[in-house]
């Protein structure tokens, strides 16, 4: 259903209510141009978080949390993005395995098939990311390549890492090799600072390490505009735009997704980006205030 529809920095946005029951052919999404790229957020799916997966600490912390989440949800929608210009066809990201046919038919509303897709950009290797790139088996997107970046491929190849890691974080390590199964070449690798795909010099990855060794967030430039897809740099909004000191337990490195969380909000308030991530409870990008 069309919440709203908005005139706003000069382009036309488009927003649609993310709902619980969006019936089949009704993926929430938000499109505006950055330049001469099109840039559209598209939500998979309502996907709520449990508050304990924050690590609050102190008695503050966990104060604040029961504060932003007074009926003990992180309610949360699932983004992924869809970047398109001069031939380029980039999807970031690809949701769970079980999104697959959300996934698609988000893709068919924005007039695009799994065949077109150039690109996928895999902002890091969890489940949640990279559900969508196989069906039955197969490889779901036939022409495109895959883009990870450099330090998150090396760490989920490394026979060292996996023989050191948790079962759980083992699962990780296979669905990489899944992943290289199926792709073959065409699975590559981007060193962040730089841009992701050379037909679109304005949309760079950026690294934001700590969630996953290698986890990176895509920056669109355009004039004086900026857009952060911040990936999984949070997971529930109020809180940790409130206090990016605290860190979920899925970040690998804690720490270092505290300080990458710091900084990168810190910027976005000054600079007034425009942000969205994977996690959070909207479509339509924000300025933070
Ligand atoms: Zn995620």
């Amino acid at each position: 259903m069309w919440k709203y529809a908005a005139q706003t920095l000069g382009v036309v946005m488009m927003i649609v209510s993310a709902v619980n029951s969006a019936p089949a052919g009704e993926i929430p999404h938000y499109e505006c141009a950055m330049g001469e790229v099109d840039v559209r957020v598209m939500s998979l799916v309502q996907k709520d978080l449990n508050p304990a997966i924050l690590r609050a600490e102190t008695d503050a912390e966990k104060a604040a949390v029961d504060r932003a989440y007074p009926d003990g949800a992180i309610h949360n929608v699932l983004n992924v993005l869809l970047l398109r210009g001069h031939g380029a066809t980039v999807l970031v990201d690809t949701g769970y395995d079980w999104t697959a046919d959300a996934l698609l038919e988000a893709l068919r509303s924005a007039g695009v098939g799994p065949e077109d897709v150039t690109h996928v950009v895999i902002t890091h290797a969890h489940g949640d990311h990279t559900g969508g790139l196989a069906r039955d088996g197969k490889a779901f997107f036939p022409r495109a390549s895959i883009i990870f970046s450099d330090k998150e491929l090396a760490y989920w190849t490394n026979p060292d890492e996996r023989k050191a890691a948790s079962e759980g974080t083992r699962k990780i390590f296979s669905t990489v090799s899944d992943i290289l199964a199926l792709y073959g070449d065409r699975v590559r690798a981007v060193a962040p600072g730089t841009a992701i795909v050379p037909e679109l010099p304005n949309v760079r990855a950026v690294d934001e390490a700590g969630h996953t060794p290698g986890h990176i967030g895509v920056m669109v430039e355009s004039g004086d505009k900026t857009f952060l897809f911040w990936s999984d740099l949070l997971h529930a909004f109020d809180a940790q735009t409130a206090d990016p000191s605290m860190s979920a337990t899925f970040d690998m490195d804690p720490a270092a997704a505290a300080l990458v969380r710091e900084a990168t909000l810190k910027r976005a308030r000054e600079e007034g980006w425009l942000v969205v991530g994977s996690h959070v409870p909207f479509t339509e990008p924000r300025v933070l205030p």
